[in-house]
């Protein structure tokens, strides 16, 4: 299929196709083989391109093919969203594009509700994070959750968290991060604090602007 073409596995294009996809979204023919190999993305991109299965179906395929190098279970990938209902689309994306890959579990965080609930899940081990900045903050300071195993960091909808006044919160969950990692930043709009943003956290990365 085209999703092939774009490197991705078996296990992964056969979901792609049982969801009824014919082909790529031009953000996803852009984007998926850049994250593939590891670049840095800053990318322009509304609700509806396509975006979430853009980070999701090449993220998978990292976890898929340097699972054993960290070992299972542990934070690889995190993930930042303004919503719980976006961090609830993100992970029915893992869920649905996931289902024939074996074991990849994905935790929700996100505040206005028990954080007990969300500490047992995360004791139980997972490999994604979806997370809004404000409750993630409060795992780190009762120490629930693992953030030194993480090598990539997705900021979805930026602009949104921006607008929502996470900016302090964001940049103190950057500084808690392994330094050595791969950064998505997606937003719909590129106002000069998203390129402030973007300037201090991308390292060379690929724009894309469909
Ligand atoms: P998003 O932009 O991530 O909110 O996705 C918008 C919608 O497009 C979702 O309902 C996806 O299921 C759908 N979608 C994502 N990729 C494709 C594709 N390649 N072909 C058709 N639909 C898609």
């Amino acid at each position: 299929s085209r999703f092939a073409g774009l490197g991705l596995a078996s296990d992964i294009t056969r979901a792609v196709a049982e969801e009824g996809y014919s082909e790529p979204t031009p953000i996803q023919q852009r984007a998926i083989p850049e994250i593939l190999q590891g670049h840095d993305l800053l990318a322009a991109a509304q609700t509806g391109t396509g975006k979430t299965a853009a980070f999701t179906l090449p993220l998978l395929q990292r976890l898929l093919t340097d699972g054993q190098r960290a070992g299972r279970k542990q934070v690889r990938v995190l993930v930042l969203v303004p919503t719980r209902e976006l961090a609830a689309q993100v992970q029915e994306s893992v869920r649905t594009y996931g289902r024939h890959v074996a074991g990849i579990r994905t935790v929700l965080i996100f505040g206005g509700v028990g954080i007990n609930p969300q500490i047992e899940q995360l004791a139980a081990g997972a490999e994604i994070v979806v997370a809004t900045p404000g409750r993630l903050l409060d795992h780190v300071g009762q120490k629930t959750v693992d953030l030194s195993k993480i090598d990539v960091l997705v900021l979805d909808e930026a602009d949104r968290m921006l607008d929502m006044g996470f900016i302090h919160d964001i940049r103190r969950v950057i500084k808690l991060l392994p330094a050595q990692r791969q950064n998505l930043l997606f937003s719909a709009t590129f106002s000069p604090d998203i390129r402030k943003l973007a300037e201090g956290l991308l390292e060379r990365p690929v724009t894309i602007d469909i």
